[in-house]
């Protein structure tokens, strides 16, 4: 999926599984000193598990999978694909979505069985219905973002009906590619849109210390982030996988695109690391290092 992608530094790269899309980008790469990782799918596999379905007190768990599953699987977000086959796979039937909002980096929202459902995060339900949430999922929530996991309010109606906790796993080559870029002198940033909690937990997981994670980040601000680190006299590169990460990915002064994420992100990159292998982002700055070497 990378028709602008040329092949440069000697097919070297090509061994590595790294598409370069112009010798311009070697020069880049030397200069880099700040690599900002997007969370989900990049640091992490992306492939989201449900962990568990906790409904409000007197609400039922049939009537929460079968509102909730239906609303999330009208989203592409790995989060409603986990959600729905989740409640189909517990008997739920999964009703058509009127008016369906995907409104990124919060949840989603639409009408199912007559009911105005909405899914997402807390504060962003909060906002739009002047919730109390029942002290019984705040724990659970609580809980699961200590964990690294990310809790998911579903309501509809004007109330919390349900907290559902999903998660996805870090990728078993996360933190050695993390401690390869460190060696090559660089500062690993994480940035998310994900809960500060849950952003901060994969953060240890992977060494990255929590003065080093951003969080909370609208798909918009993703960019905002990397223009920051930059006005602060960063040279940032930038690995992402997802849609939201495209404008950032542009921004940076290298984008590193997972070759398992969106054609919009590879698009916007520099450099597709084609097995969606994090240790190829050390590679390819070693690669572009030693490239520039030989050539001067
Ligand atoms: P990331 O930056 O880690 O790739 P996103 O920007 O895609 O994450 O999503 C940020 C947050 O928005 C998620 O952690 C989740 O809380 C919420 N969210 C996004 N899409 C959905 C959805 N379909 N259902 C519920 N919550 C969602
Ligand atoms: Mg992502």
């Amino acid at each position: 999926a990378t028709p602008t992608a040329l092949l440069v530094g000697t097919g070297r790269g090509a061994q590595l599984g790294i598409l370069i899309k112009g010798p311009q980008v070697l020069e880049s790469t030397r200069r880099v000193d700040t690599v900002v990782l997007d969370k989900t799918g990049t640091v992490t596999t992306g492939h989201m598990g449900v962990l568990g379905v906790h409904p409000a007190p007197g609400e039922s768990l049939s009537e929460v999978l079968a509102v909730g599953g239906s609303l999330e699987n009208a989203s592409e977000h790995p989060i409603g694909r986990a959600i729905a086959q989740h409640a189909a796979a517990s008997g739920a039937t999964l009703a058509d979505v009127d008016g369906f909002t995907a409104h990124g980096g919060s949840g989603v929202s639409g009408v199912v069985g007559g009911h105005a459902a909405m899914a997402g995060r807390r504060r962003w339900l909060a906002e739009q219905w002047s919730l109390t949430a029942p002290a019984a999922l705040v724990a659970v929530a609580d809980d699961a973002e200590a964990l690294g996991q990310t809790p998911v309010w579903v309501g509809w109606d004007g109330a919390v009906r349900a907290v559902v906790v999903v998660a996805d796993t870090v990728k078993d080559s996360s933190a050695a590619a993390i401690a390869e870029l460190r060696s090559l002198g660089l500062r690993p940033v994480l940035l998310t849109g994900d809960n500060a909690r849950a952003a901060r937990a994969v953060a240890a997981q992977v060494g990255i210390g929590p003065d080093d994670v951003i969080a909370e980040v609208l798909p918009a601000d993703k960019v905002d982030a990397v223009k920051r680190l930059q006005d602060e006299g960063a040279t940032v590169a930038m690995v992402g996988d997802g849609v939201n990460d495209a404008a950032a990915l542009a921004q940076a002064d290298l984008g590193l695109a997972m070759g398992t994420g969106t054609d919009v992100a590879i698009e916007a990159s520099d450099l597709t690391l084609v097995s969606g292998d994090l240790r190829a982002a050390p590679d390819a700055i070693r690669l572009a290092r030693a490239t520039l070497r030989t050539i001067k």
